[in-house]
């Protein structure tokens, strides 16, 4: 049995301090062995002047603790205040978003009834990396930036999970028929990572259809593991179609500290009235108490929540008269479950968590050697008022170099020079593509070339950016224009 463990609690904002005082009452009656320091944080904390809506003082208790069970704020309305959930999963490095989706049928009504999926979504990468600039008048800009160790990592997390907790299946969503580096080596990864792994069945769909899937028939997924922005768009769409909303758990799972929380928001609309459900809170508890080693306690609680549940006990938001049996409030539901503490569920299968078993570590075992990577050109991106192909290429090959060659002109990503379609919208924002045409390059082509891009804008041009092409290992690494 493990010793007790020191955690971070925060009651947060709206049902925040009624549900977690449900939760930390289950707690403690079943057993569990936590000391907590509670944190302030929310609306009162950003009121008070700290954009994030944390204080710096909790930050040190936060990291001291690593484990942090949170309940849900109300972000303030208005501009300048920064996501507190953004700031602490960044902070803290959790680079794994768990979220089981499970249909509860026939206690709570579902349109699918034998659905229990549940995704792993990378955290901290993607378009989430929040490295956005506007270029030009016309044009935004926001990075997609993927790295292959935090690709590995998340995948070897959805494998892991998959084999500790007896699931047969995992599947890989992306868009690599579009975006062919980035969620090309998202899924190539997968591939190889799913080799070590021989008695996990695996998949990969394309995000679209695999989202449409997760709405229409979500029992043919086990777990799912995806890039950040597919993962939180489909976790909402599988939550919401699993009819339990308001019984979701979320885990934020990093190297250094995790993160556990209930889905809905601080329902500002039911605050104080004794009536929130508290079962997010209480399952993303449960998940925690796994994480921290305390397996027999989640087991006497979760068993306890299921029974309860399936006796028909249930809060004003899953109530239904032709099911239920019994209507009750946040506390009600609380001592219903405190008094089926040590009873196993009937009719839903009972969870049986490992004792012991403690988090899930990740070790990165992809040997990175290092590839032989060759400068092969460089994409100087030009706004152009004229927002016309034809007149830049023309003024461009003015500008010479006895090495670098205009090699073609793309407008959002589709070639308009040479031999563009005359049905080509143009924006102000170019990409012109100069090759390097001089023997093999060397240390000193990139300084030769920025002497190029000098140049380049002391002939007027309007430089807005440059990305250097490499090939890696004889690879090119850069995408084509479309229609090149
Ligand atoms: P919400 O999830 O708070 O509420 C949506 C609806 O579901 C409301 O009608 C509410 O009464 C109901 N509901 C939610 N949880 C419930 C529960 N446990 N029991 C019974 N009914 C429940 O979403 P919202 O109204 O869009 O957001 C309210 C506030 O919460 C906003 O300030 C939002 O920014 C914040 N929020 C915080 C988090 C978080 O802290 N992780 C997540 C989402 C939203």
């Amino acid at each position: 049995m493990s010793n007790s463990s020191r955690i971070t609690v925060a009651f947060g904002d709206g049902i925040g301090p009624e549900i977690m005082t449900s939760t930390l009452e289950i707690m403690k009656a079943a057993g569990a062995r936590l000391e907590c320091d509670v944190i302030e944080i929310g609306e009162k904390v950003y009121k008070s002047g700290h954009s994030s809506g944390i204080a710096p003082e909790s930050w040190d208790i936060l990291r001291r603790n690593k484990i942090f069970l949170k309940a849900p704020i109300t972000t303030p309305q208005g501009g300048g205040f920064k996501s507190l959930n953004v700031t602490i999963r960044k902070g803290l490095g959790l680079y794994a978003n768990v979220r089981p989706n499970l249909s509860y049928a026939p206690i709570v009504k579902c349109i699918h009834p034998k659905m229990d999926l549940v995704i792993v979504r990378e955290n901290e990468e993607d378009l989430y990396a929040g490295i956005e600039h506007r270029q030009s008048e016309d044009v935004y800009q926001c990075l997609k930036i993927l790295s292959r160790p935090g690709t590995e990592k998340i995948i070897r997390y959805a494998f892991e999970y998959a084999k500790r907790n007896g699931r047969k299946k995992v599947t890989c969503l992306s868009k690599d028929n579009i975006m062919k580096l980035t969620d090309g080596m998202f899924h190539k990864v997968f591939d190889e990572v799913a080799k070590e792994y021989p008695g996990i069945e695996t998949d990969h769909k394309i995000i679209d259809i695999g989202a449409a899937f997760v709405a229409e028939r979500p029992q043919i997924f086990d777990v799912i593991v995806t890039l950040n922005l597919y993962g939180d768009i489909i976790s909402d769409i599988a939550a919401q179609v699993s009819g339990s909303v308001g019984l979701a758990s979320s885990a934020n799972i990093g190297d250094h500290g995790a993160m556990f929380e209930a889905i809905h928001g601080s329902a500002p609309d039911i605050a104080g009235k004794d009536i929130a459900n508290p079962s997010g809170l209480l399952l993303s508890a449960v998940d925690m108490l796994v994480h921290l080693g305390q397996g027999d306690v989640a087991t006497k609680i979760h068993n306890a929540w299921l029974k309860t549940m399936e006796d028909g006990v249930h809060t004003g938001d899953i109530y239904d008269p032709t099911i239920s049996q019994q209507k009750v409030g946040t506390q009600g539901f609380t001592q219903s479950v405190i008094q089926r503490l040590g009873q196993k569920p009937e009719k839903m299968k009972p969870v049986n968590y490992q004792a012991g078993a403690g988090p899930l570590v990740i070790q990165l075992k992809s040997q990175y050697k290092e590839s032989k990577k060759v400068f092969k050109g460089i994409d100087i991106f030009i706004a152009d008022k004229s927002r016309n192909a034809e007149k830049l290429a023309n003024g461009l090959n003015q500008v010479k170099h006895e090495n670098l060659k205009l090699k073609m002109i793309t407008n959002r990503g589709v070639k308009v020079w040479p031999e563009g379609l005359p049905e080509t919208f143009c924006t102000d924002h170019f990409r012109t593509r100069w090759m390097w045409a001089g023997n093999e390059a060397n240390a000193q082509s990139l300084t030769t070339v920025y002497e190029f891009i000098s140049k380049v804008s002391a002939q007027g041009f309007d430089v807005i950016k440059t990305e250097n092409l490499y090939s890696f290992d004889g690879l090119d690494q850069y995408s084509l224009g479309q229609g090149e």
